[in-house]
């Protein structure tokens, strides 16, 4: 770690009247960098700035508010555990659950299959959110639930895909953003080429980088190289784990299940191509299609910044919420409740 602090220190004397604003893409990042103390050994003119890489902050509001709508029905509702806490319009599905509603948390999606067989007279939901790096999975689920002709498990499309929330962030132009630290799990999925348009058309330098400290430092030596040498391009710092091309065989199956569709995300709201829906061919399993769901506007608090966190705009400090209403235990923004949230980790890590 002390090495690449070296680098990095000896390296930004060679920029020594630029700020570099550089932002960690994904929420296992902006944990690692926190928890580590990373931002206070690095020279004052490097400024980190967390982006919208969580998947339970960006899940929207709709989504939370339809689970509870699909709850109090009295069918069981599955879901990873991050999202119990995540606010809907008037509730959660932690409130939900201790009022009455079967809300199960699982770790993997796969495990909503033993539910539906368990439960052969009710309808078994699960909710679908997550990057490239869980869809797959929920993909391969839909697929044994198809061949094992069970018909009372569904899923809540919400999953979300990462390049184009990037595109927005590049074209949003009120930060200026001089390096990606590009998420490894992600890319563990999609390898580097779908980022190719971070370098070719905006001319970022970029890196997939992995989520040791010492991972992450070298990352950010590896984007000031690029800055100093005017040559943008995606580099693999997460080498032991990520290939250019990915992981084929996950894209494929994902792909045969969803393909690509709008998707509105909390805070930043719709943009093209980001999510994912079901394929004509596994409509069955869509549980908005299948209960009839509208997804209403959402009602989200005017006065909570996690839009402007997810972009990289604001710091949460310039949030009056923050840690005076807005505590990971009583939380108003999904920034604030996701284990990985950029609120979290600066309230517990005091930054
Ligand atoms: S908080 Fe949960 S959902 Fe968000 S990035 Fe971390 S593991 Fe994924
Ligand atoms: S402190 Fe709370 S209200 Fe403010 S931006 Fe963060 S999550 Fe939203």
């Amino acid at each position: 770690m002390t090495n690449f602090a070296a680098k990095i220190k000896s390296l930004t004397q060679k920029l020594p009247n630029k700020c570099i604003n550089i932002m960690e893409v994904c929420g296992t990042h902006t944990m690692a960098i926190a928890s580590s103390g990373i931002k206070t050994i690095l020279p004052k003119n490097i400024s980190l700035l967390s982006g919208p890489g969580c998947p339970v902050c960006v899940t929207p509001t709709p989504i939370i508010d339809s689970a509870i709508e699909l709850a109090k029905k009295g069918h069981i509702i599955v879901t990873f555990g991050d999202m119990l806490r995540v606010p809907g319009s008037s509730s959660s599905l932690e409130k939900e659950k201790s009022n009455g509603c079967d809300i199960k948390i699982v770790y993997s999606c796969l495990d909503t299959i033993e539910i539906a067989k368990k439960n052969p007279k009710k309808e078994v939901i699960f909710v679908g959110v997550g990057f490239e790096t869980t869809s797959p999975t929920i993909a391969a689920t839909v697929k044994i639930a198809k061949n094992e002709n069970i018909k009372n498990f569904s899923v809540i499309p919400a999953f979300k895909v990462i390049p184009p929330a990037m595109k927005v962030i590049l074209e949003q132009k009120k930060v200026r953003i001089d390096g990606f630290l590009l998420p490894g799990h992600v890319s563990t999925i999609i390898g580097s080429k779908p980022y190719k348009f971070i370098t070719e058309k905006y001319r970022i330098p970029s890196v997939i980088t992995g989520f040791e400290p010492s991972d992450v430092l070298e990352g950010i030596s590896l984007i000031l190289k690029q800055i100093i040498s005017k040559n943008p391009r995606i580099e693999i710092q997460y080498k032991r784990v990520v290939k250019e091309t990915g992981n084929p065989f996950a894209v494929k199956l994902l792909y045969s299940v969803f393909e690509e569709t709008d998707s509105q995300w909390r805070g930043i709201g719709v943009i093209k191509d980001s999510g994912l829906k079901f394929r004509k061919e596994y409509e069955q399993f869509d549980a908005l299609r299948k209960f009839k769901l509208k997804i209403k506007p959402a009602k989200e608090s005017t006065k909570c910044l996690c839009g402007k966190i997810l972009t990289g705009i604001a710091k949460p400090h310039q949030c009056g919420y923050f840690g005076k209403k807005c505590t990971p235990t009583n939380p108003i923004g999904p920034c604030m409740v996701s284990s990985e949230g950029t609120c979290a980790a600066y309230y517990k890590y005091g930054q």
